[in-house]
């Protein structure tokens, strides 16, 4: 690990410090009391190296910027985006790099609320290389058990955002030994969490 033990807290936290850190971010978000921040300040400070504190597996969509809903500057969050949040091979890759080389000890599968990309599996979207990563969402409908009827759609897409979180976590635990090794010794955590983009609220899940 980049991160020796005996680095203050505020550099090198806990997994369950980085968690509450992250969690303090989205209460000044949603709040609508975000820090001032110096962009300058946090530019020098990452001229000798990153060290963010969590990662974020987190879809494309654009309502749900990590630094923004978790209020955060540069170098804080390794954010890897994918429409949907699929887990994909090279998504594991950049997330064993950043808890496994740079130091990260919080990885963060975030769904959310209205995601296109669970909706247009649910509607088995053909378009372009789409159908490809959309199948990727196939256990997530599979796990929520089922579209019913059509008053069921908002629900369905709700419980599939959800198991697409719980999908993802299992996933990544199963892909990679890297990963599912650091957390079983307590030096990372993997946590699930689903935003609302109505509400801006945050859930954990997993
Ligand atoms: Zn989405």
């Amino acid at each position: 690990m980049a991160c020796p033990t005996e680095e203050p807290d505020a550099v090198c936290p806990t997994p369950d410090a980085a968690l509450e850190r992250l969690l303090e971010g989205h209460r000044r978000f949603l709040a609508g009391r975000p820090l001032e921040r110096d962009l300058g300040a946090e530019r020098r400070a990452g001229e000798a190296g990153q060290r963010p504190f969590a990662a974020v597996l987190g879809c494309i969509d654009s309502r749900v910027s990590p630094e923004a809903i978790f209020d955060q500057g540069l170098g804080a969050l390794t954010v890897v985006r994918v429409a949907g949040n699929v887990v994909n091979d090279d998504g594991v890759a950049s997330l064993e790099f950043a808890c496994a080389v740079v130091g990260t000890s919080l990885v963060v599968v975030l769904g959310h609320t209205g995601c296109g990309a669970v909706r247009g599996a649910i509607d088995g979207v053909e378009l372009g290389r789409l159908p490809g990563l959309l199948a990727k969402l196939r256990p997530a409908l599979e796990r929520a058990g089922g579209g019913g009827g059509e008053g069921d759609r908002e629900a369905f897409l709700d419980r599939a955002t959800r198991a697409n979180v719980e999908v993802g976590l299992a996933s990544l635990r199963e892909r990679s030994a890297v990963l599912s090794d650091l957390e079983r010794e307590g030096r990372i955590r993997l946590v699930g969490a689903v935003y609302d983009v109505m509400t801006g609220a945050l859930e954990l899940v997993g």
